[in-house]
């Protein structure tokens, strides 16, 4: 998840199948804390299925492209490129695509890592979304040891290199059954950059790219593996910038005002508000600019500020309070201030009967198999980063969700536009530090890789039921309906490009 989510912890519940698990990370707390997300996602029976001819190609059709498709992932693994500086990541997959056979639209929205690929005509149309963007300063070899590639570099601590690999070959393998007439309709792959920063999927929600779309699926990389009923956090993302008058802080101090005092001011009534909001609420912050030299009262400050909810409701109540925070601390120092929203994400339309699909499809494809070598591997990094050595999860959680998790994602916005289907497919030790070095050794090694293909099987498997069984598409889309009623999805992003990096 991107730098808006900062997230994808261990869960501290054992609900699993076929493998031990120890729970217990400092995240617990989060875990158990109780969120109003919908009830309601009882343990549903999951029919078994005999697998259609279509299906099983498209399984054989990812298989066979196994090889390539680690290549891919190794290649976007070893560029990591940061949010909108992934250009060789994206140009590495829309090729790709292209070469299949896909129409490639590279550049949309105003992201130049952007990028639609489009194959076959007609409804319906099945979307799956892939991620490539890596995050700074985590490079780190394939080892089990923390060891940087180059020192100061970004490293895909996420498993994005993963996650655009792995949804491309789920992509790829509907097509081939279309182009062999065994399915009908139309396949298209999101490139969507930017995750961990400005989260392109918004951009290209806002801009209509999912418009039309019948149902889109994402994976993400994990420490486990489960068909997700989980929502995630609404948040925004918001500057506060105080603007005062600079004067020699010893010499003639009476005619400065000082944006610090202001910006303090802010942070501590911020900080006095926690008591007074609602247990699932989080707002977090960085000083961006405190002023330069103790003898020049500072006449800028800022703080960027995070406000998250399960609701997106109560986010909009705590944006309200932080702009009188923000108003008071001015009128107190008499300056002036403002409250920019930069961005921000909704939380997760989850997608019951489409859960239900992944759920049965991951069954049918069954846990993944590590080597003695791979289990290893992992247990040398969780020994190494003071985890349970437990090794990799190789089976299913139950289909069971709602349990309370912090963090946000843009797949989220997708779900407000089209009804998302959404899984985590183990990639990464049970347990091990996200956002971390962990993540990175394993993503560029067969541990990764085996995630990546079993999730390119698992979503490709749904596609197929997808276009193949009129009813468990109209379930899926009466869920999407019936959960937004009449909510008109508005993103948080203003008109206009991302602001680009420059260089
Ligand atoms: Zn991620």
């Amino acid at each position: 998840m991107r730098r808006l989510a900062a997230f994808r912890v261990a869960a501290a519940l054992a609900w699993l199948v076929g493998a031990s698990f120890v729970a217990g990370t400092a995240v617990a707390d989060v875990h158990a804390a109780p969120h109003p997300i919908p009830a309601g996602a009882a343990p549903a029976a999951v029919e078994t299925f005999e697998p259609s001819a279509a299906k099983l190609a498209a399984v054989s059709s990812v298989d066979r492209h196994a090889a390539e498709l680690t290549q891919l992932s190794d290649r976007i693994w070893a560029y990591a490129e940061i949010a909108l500086r992934e250009h060789k990541s994206a140009a590495a997959l829309a090729d790709f695509a292209e070469k299949k056979g896909f129409r490639v639209q590279r550049g949309v929205a105003g992201m130049p890592t952007a990028f639609v690929a489009t194959y076959g005509q007609g409804r319906p149309v099945i979307g799956v979304m892939g991620e490539y963007d890596a995050l700074p300063g985590l490079s780190q070899q394939a080892v089990a040891e923390k060891k940087p590639l180059a020192a100061g570099a970004g490293g895909h601590g996420c498993g994005h290199n993963l996650f655009g690999a792995g949804s491309l070959g789920a992509a790829i393998a509907i097509k081939e059954q279309i182009a062999a007439g065994k399915l009908k309709g139309t396949v298209v792959f999101f490139g969507t950059p930017a995750e961990e920063d400005v989260g392109g999927k918004i951009y290209m929600a806002r801009d209509g790219f999912f418009d039309g779309v019948d149902a889109v699926l994402a994976w993400h990389p994990e420490d486990y593996t489960q068909a997700d009923l989980t929502s995630s956090q609404a948040m925004v993302d918001i500057a506060v910038e105080f603007h005062g008058k600079a004067a020699h802080a010893a010499y003639d101090p009476w005619n400065a005002r000082s944006a610090v005092d202001a910006l303090e001011l802010f942070t501590h009534g911020l900080n006095l508000m926690r008591e007074h909001v609602r247990p699932t609420s989080r707002m977090h912050y960085t000083i961006a600019a405190g002023g330069d030299v103790p003898n020049v009262v500072a006449e800028y400050a800022k703080v960027w500020l995070w406000l998250r909810d399960w609701q997106r409701s109560e986010v909009e109540d705590l944006l309200v309070r932080v702009r009188k925070l923000a108003e008071g601390a001015a009128v107190m120092t008499e300056t002036t201030g403002t409250v920019t929203v930069q961005t921000g994400s909704w939380e997760m339309l989850v997608n019951e009967p489409g859960a239900r699909l992944l759920y049965a499809n991951l069954l049918w494809i069954g846990p993944a198999a590590y080597t003695e070598q791979e289990q290893a591997f992992a247990r040398q990094i969780q020994r190494s980063t003071g985890v349970p050595e437990v090794g990799m999860f190789a089976g299913v959680r139950p289909l069971e969700g709602q349990k309370a998790e912090g963090g946000s994602t843009d797949v989220a916005d997708v779900s407000w536009v089209a009804p998302t289907l959404h899984v985590s497919i183990a990639t990464s030790p049970q347990g091990a530090p996200w956002h971390a070095w962990p993540v990175v050794a394993s993503g560029g090694m067969s541990i990764g890789h085996k995630g990546m293909v079993r999730a390119a099987k698992v979503l490709a498997a749904t596609m197929v039921d997808l276009y193949e069984q009129p009813a468990a598409l109209a379930a899926v889309k009466a869920d999407f309906k019936a959960k937004k009623g009449e909510v008109v999805y508005k993103p948080y992003v203003p008109d206009g490009p991302p602001p680009l990096p420059k260089d």
